[in-house]
C-alpha cells in the first residue's frame, strides 16, 4: 500500500466499548495483513492520557513484532496493544507510521466529519499536528486562568 492511499481513509474517534470514554481522534481502519478476518483501528500518535500499558512485551506466532497490550485508563480493560519493535518484513509491508492498534471488539467508532461539517475528514486533510493543537488551546487557557 502506498502512503496516498492512506489519505483516502476516513479519520474516526475510537472510543473505549466498556466505558465510552474517547481513546483517540486520530484513529485509521486498518486490516491485520496476517489474518484479514480481524479487524483493527490504528493510529500515529500514542494516546497516552487515555491508555497504558499492561503487562509485559510479547511476540505474535505471525512475525517478529514485540507487542505491548494497552488498556483504557479509565476502566481498565484491554483495548488493544502497541507495537513496541515492528519486525523488518512488517516494516516493510504495512508501514503507514501507525505503531498503536484498537481492537475493533473492544472499541466503537465514529468517522470524523471536516470542519463544514458535511463531509468525512480524510488522513489526506488531516494537520499533521491536530493533536499539538489541542495541547496549546489547553495551556494558553490556563495561563489565562493564571491571570
Ligand atoms: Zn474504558
Ligand atoms: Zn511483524
Amino acid at each position: 500500500m502506498s502512503t496516498s492511499s492512506f489519505k483516502n481513509k476516513c479519520v474516526t474517534q475510537v472510543y473505549c466499548i466498556y466505558c465510552d470514554s474517547l481513546l483517540c481522534t486520530r484513529g485509521m481502519k486498518a486490516v491485520l495483513l496476517a489474518d484479514t478476518d480481524i479487524e483493527l483501528f490504528s493510529t500515529d500518535i500514542p494516546p497516552n492520557r487515555t491508555v497504558d500499558f499492561v503487562a509485559s512485551c510479547y511476540a505474535t506466532e505471525s512475525c517478529q513484532c514485540k507487542l505491548r497490550d494497552i488498556a483504557c485508563l479509565k476502566c481498565g480493560n484491554v483495548v488493544g496493544y502497541h507495537v513496541v519493535a515492528p519486525c523488518k518484513p512488517c516494516l516493510m509491508s504495512c508501514n503507514n507510521g501507525h505503531f498503536w492498534m484498537f481492537n475493533s471488539d473492544a472499541v466503537s467508532t465514529v468517522n470524523r466529519l471536516d470542519p463544514s461539517g458535511l463531509n468525512l475528514l480524510l488522513w489526506g486533510d488531516l494537520p499533521e499536528l491536530d493533536d499539538q493543537e489541542d495541547e496549546n488551546l489547553d495551556s494558553q487557557s490556563e495561563e489565562e486562568f493564571i491571570r
